[in-house]
Parts: C-alpha cells; sequence; structure tokens
C-alpha cells in the first residue's frame, strides 16, 4: 500500500504537471472506481473544468478545480497516476482517464482496484467527508512537536509498532515499512509497551520518525510493489531499507539475522540485538 511519501510524491507530481490543465473530456472505463456518483455525472461536470491545486490530507489526495470542484481520490494498495500523450497506447487496468487539452491524458491505472475516486462540491464538503478530523498529526506537520509525542506515547500500553500504525491516535500517514525503520533507527523493539518508552527513547524515535518520513519524500517515495509515480519512474528509497523486507539477513549493525513476527497482523521486521 503506498504511504505518505509516495502520496506527497504523487501530490507533487501531479502539481507540477496538471495545475491550470483544462479537462476537454472524461472516460470512465470502469464505473466502480466511482464512489458516490454515476459516471455520466462524474464526465458531464468535470467536462471543461480546470485544476488549480493538488492537495493531501493523510493519504488522500485532493485534486481541486477552478469552479470549486474537488476530485477526492484514495490510491488504495495499487492505485497510481499516469500522464502521457494521448497518441500512447492505454495501459491495462486504467479505469478513469481525464483528457486535456494539450494533447495529454491524465490515466488512473489500477492493478488491485481498490482505488476510490469521488466528486465534493466544495473544499469544506471533501474535508468533512474524507474525516480528516478525526486523524492524529503527520510527521511533517507543525503539530507534531516533541512535547506531544512524548505525552502522547505515555498514554497507551499497548505495544509501540502497532500504534504508530493508528492513524487516529499519536501520529498519522506512517505506514508499516517506515514504523519498522523508525523503531530500528532508534533502537527501540516493535513489542516495547508505548508507555515505557523513555524521553530519551521518545527522543530517537521521534528524530527517526522525521528523517524516515523526509528522507523517502526527497527520494519520491519507497517502491515496493506497484507504485509508480506520474512519470511512471519508481521510487529508490527501497534500497535504503535497514530492517523491512530484510527477514534473516544480517543486520547492517551487528550482523545479526533480522528477525520477523506478525504483530497485529502486519508483518515486522526488527534486530533483537539493536532494538530493546
Ligand atoms: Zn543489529
Amino acid at each position: 500500500m503506498p504511504e505518505l511519501p509516495e502520496v506527497e510524491t504523487v501530490r507533487s507530481g501531479l502539481e507540477k504537471r496538471i495545475v491550470n490543465c483544462k479537462i476537454e473530456e472524461v472516460k470512465v472505463l470502469r464505473e466502480k472506481t466511482l464512489s458516490k456518483i454515476s459516471a455520466q455525472e462524474f464526465c458531464e461536470k468535470l467536462k471543461g473544468q480546470t485544476f488549480i491545486a493538488i492537495k493531501r490530507r493523510a493519504k488522500n489526495l485532493f485534486l481541486e478545480m477552478k469552479s470549486g470542484l474537488v476530485i477526492g481520490v484514495h490510491l488504495k494498495m495499487s492505485g497510481s497516476f499516469l500522464i502521457q500523450p494521448a497518441s500512447e497506447e492505454i495501459p491495462k487496468h486504467t479505469h478513469v482517464i481525464f483528457i486535456l487539452e494539450n494533447k495529454m491524458e491524465l490515466r488512473f491505472k489500477d492493478l488491485r482496484a481498490f482505488g476510490r475516486m469521488n466528486l465534493f462540491s466544495s473544499w469544506e464538503e471533501a474535508g468533512e467527508q474524507a474525516s480528516i478530523t478525526k486523524l492524529a498529526p503527520e510527521p511533517i506537520s507543525e503539530n507534531f512537536s516533541f512535547d506531544y509525542f512524548k505525552e502522547a506515547l505515555q498514554k497507551y500500553k499497548s505495544p509501540i509498532k502497532p500504534l504508530l500504525l493508528e492513524q487516529s491516535k499519536v501520529v498519522s500517514g506512517l505506514g508499516n515499512i517506515y514504523a519498522d525503520e523508525s523503531l530500528f533507527l532508534s533502537g527501540i523493539q516493535p513489542t516495547r509497551p508505548a508507555n515505557s518508552i523513555t524521553k530519551l527513547e521518545a527522543e530517537k524515535l521521534y528524530k527517526a520518525i522525521k528523517k524516515v518520513i523526509i528522507d523517502s519524500i526527497k527520494v519520491g517515495g519507497t517502491s515496493i510493489r506497484d507504485y509508480v509515480d506520474t512519470d511512471g519512474q519508481l521510487g529508490n528509497y527501497a534500497l535504503q531499507l535497514n530492517v523491512y523486507g530484510r527477514k534473516k539477513q544480517k543486520c547492517l549493525i551487528c550482523d545479526s539475522p533480522i528477525q520477523f513476527i506478525k504483530l497485529a497482523q502486519r508483518g515486522t521486521h526488527f534486530c533483537l540485538n539493536c532494538q530493546r
């Protein structure tokens, strides 16, 4: 599943490429990709509209039009956008096509077809429906201060790893890969009760979470499975992963084998020696 850095990469890619582009026509090839709107209404309302801003809240993307209409998009497991010349063959699993005025097309492709798109009449309505207010602060937002983080951890005695994945509790936008990597960088075992984490450890974890997210946004997100950015380029953060996906391989610091366990149904990687 794309994590926050991947979605942010998609957002900035779209921002560079489609802001101020006018939609000549919309084609919906798979109606089920639309949520709460018919293909006919979706196409009619968006015909002739111009993109003016691309926003993101957690893993939701919002494509805002000059008229105030907002397309909400959740990529889910494998959704991605491609910007291609209209002359280029339409890739398999393309579900929605926005035909742009410059002979280019914005194509929404989704192999596993869990991605969803809907249309809101305004930014306010979009925000409400995406239940944005229920999310904890993102690692890159101003609200995510060290004081906030340290106190938030003290409220929970559940294991730290699954807690980091719960979007409404301590932090939002941190997915499985980044949670494992952050805990490795801060030397904390994923099973540790959150309220047992000391101030010094919390400080290391706070810095690690920010570093992992900021670094991966810089290089365009990881590319573990089918994620592709708007130019069809794969991100390359995967090359720098310390523990994620390295089950039984040697720890890069101490040579111990990387452990793999299931924690709250999620695959979890860590080093028994480096993480306490
Ligand atoms: Zn180690």
